[in-house]
């Protein structure tokens, strides 16, 4: 059984606790490999090495430091395949899914490349009298970075690009479910000149991540994963006066008007909630049909294209749509919640709970499930599924599609299928959600852009990656500077006589 590692200090370390986690094939349901979990002393000795090894960072100019970004960016590049069948691997997605968690991540680290004009400050001239002010943006110090088994390559590569090149040293606790990743990326970043204790990946689970929220030397923690955790985190974070954005989960409705083309609306509806197992963040979970004939027609197209998709094993290469869900406890969940939906009056129109595969018949795989005639009091509308399951809600007019998606609680994102801009435009305008897509599945903004939901998919100010992760990153310092005049215009040698 292989035996993962901590990275601390530029090279792998086994773990000292004696506790481990398992790391699952999901495909056959084996453990394959195991993952220490760190003890309370493990995390403060990273973290006090990371302080250790920021001071230089720091000091090293911004340039340099994106010169770091952009080796690393090429090693990424070089290493692509290598990294997508590590993210596969563990979390069971399809090799070309493997390879898009990499390269949204990498997009990225090629805005970090462009780190310095991120990280210019502010100059007023002659503010006053002889005066000028200045802000500049100086690191924080040590951060930390505490991320979802999800997207096991993007999501830290959200956090550790831009903390790193701000000039922060990051502790980064993966998910225990998959950790390889991590460790992969923080060799290359070695590779690609940062110096050691820069970046420190430390496995674990509960006690690890409050151990980290209770270091004093911590300054900041990134956070993603589930609503729950990401509000305890970020509780536990500020009263610990940290800065803290946790971003948590979702349920994101996608909006279908009479007018949409409805064969690109299935298509994109097949794509967005099945896609990944239904494990995104930004996956549409709920379809929101406008009028009868609407949702009939996306019915008819749905269904055959549903009992289309292929399930299987990354390992079959590009002839899968899907895979397993990342452990036995979330299939399971999963399942149950399909029960739920029945018990509580769905109407089910394709059913994944009794999926199996030849083979693979311990695997944590679900078939593909959509349910029809979903009413917002069920719990398949409440919850957030996580899984390959779309329900359809259907309404009357775009008012109450609009309201139904305002009302929920989760913000992160949405989607309307129109024809008509005035729609298109008023949607955007006025739904209380964090990323719109309009004719756009998942609208996850580009890497330049910002990426952050509202409502309870987030907690804390400012969005991931783009400008706003380098506010997050940096504290401003402002500089008023008064300089008198008279000594430019050098000594005086003649006795000064009284006027
Ligand atoms: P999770 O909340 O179970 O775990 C996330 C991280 O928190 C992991 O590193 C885990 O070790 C740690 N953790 C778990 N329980 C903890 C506890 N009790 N105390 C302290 N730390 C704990 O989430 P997950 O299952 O790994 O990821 C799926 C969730 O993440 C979904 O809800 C999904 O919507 C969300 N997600 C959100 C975004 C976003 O940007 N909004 C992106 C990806 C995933």
């Amino acid at each position: 059984m292989e035996e993962l590692t901590h990275y601390i200090n530029g090279q792998r370390v086994k773990g000292g606790s004696g506790r481990f986690a398992d790391v699952y094939n999901p495909a056959t349901g084996e453990v394959q490999a195991k993952v220490p979990l760190a003890t309370i002393e493990e995390v403060n000795e990273a973290v006090a090495k990371a302080a250790e090894a920021q001071v230089g960072w720091a000091r090293t100019n911004p340039q340099r430091r994106a010169r770091v970004m952009m080796a690393f960016g090429r090693l990424i590049n070089e290493n692509m395949d290598m990294l997508a069948e590590a993210v596969s691997r563990e979390h069971g997605k399809t090799l070309p899914d493997g390879r898009g968690d990499v390269q949204r991540g990498l997009e990225v680290i090629e805005v970090c490349m462009g780190a310095p004009s991120l990280l210019k400050g502010e100059f007023t001239n002659d503010g006053g009298p002889g005066i000028d002010l200045y802000s500049m943006r100086q690191p924080l110090g040590v951060v930390a970075g505490i991320t979802p088994f999800n997207f096991p390559a993007m999501i830290p590569l959200w956090k550790m690009g831009p903390a790193i090149s701000a000039g922060n040293a990051m502790i980064l606790k993966p998910s225990e479910r998959c950790p390889s990743t991590s460790i992969l990326l923080a060799e290359l970043l070695k590779e690609a000149g940062l110096p050691d204790g820069v970046l420190q990946v430390v496995n674990g689970d509960k006690l690890a991540v409050d151990a980290i929220l209770d270091n004093e030397t911590v300054q900041a923690v990134g956070f993603v994963g589930s609503t729950p955790i990401a509000q305890y985190i970020y509780g536990r974070a500020a009263s610990n006066g940290k800065r803290a954005q946790c971003f948590g989960g979702a349920k994101n409705h996608m909006i279908v008007m009479p007018d949409a083309d409805m064969d690109k609306a299935a298509d994109a509806l097949v794509g967005s909630s099945m896609g990944a197992a239904g494990e995104r963040c930004m996956a549409i979970s709920v379809a929101v049909p406008v009028g009868e004939k609407t949702a009939d027609a996306l019915v008819e197209r749905l269904v055959p294209r549903i009992e289309a998709l292929k399930v299987g094993p990354y390992t079959a290469g590009d002839d899968v749509d899907y895979g397993p869900l990342i452990t036995k406890a979330s299939q399971e969940r999963v399942k149950r919640l399909i029960d739920s939906g029945v018990e509580q009056g769905a109407t089910l129109l394709t059913d994944g709970r009794d999926f199996s595969l030849q083979g693979y018949e311990n695997g944590f795989f679900v078939g593909p499930t959509y349910f029809d005639n979903v009413t917002p009091d069920m719990d398949i509308y409440k919850e957030e599924i996580f899984g390959p399951v779309l329900s359809q809600v259907r309404t009357n007019s775009y008012e109450e599609a609009l309201k139904l998606t305002m009302d929920n609680e989760y913000g992160n994102g949405t989607s309307i299928f129109t024809a008509d801009g005035d729609t298109a435009r008023d949607f955007a305008n006025r739904v209380n959600v964090g990323m719109v897509g309009i004719n756009f599945p998942i609208p996850v903004p580009l890497s330049y852009h910002t990426f952050g939901g509202w409502k309870k998919s987030a907690f804390g100010d400012l969005n991931q990656y783009g400008p706003d992760a380098f506010r997050f990153y940096t504290k401003t310092k402002t500089v008023t500077a008064r300089w008198f005049s008279g000594i430019k215009e050098g000594g005086e040698f003649a006795f000064k006589a009284m006027e």
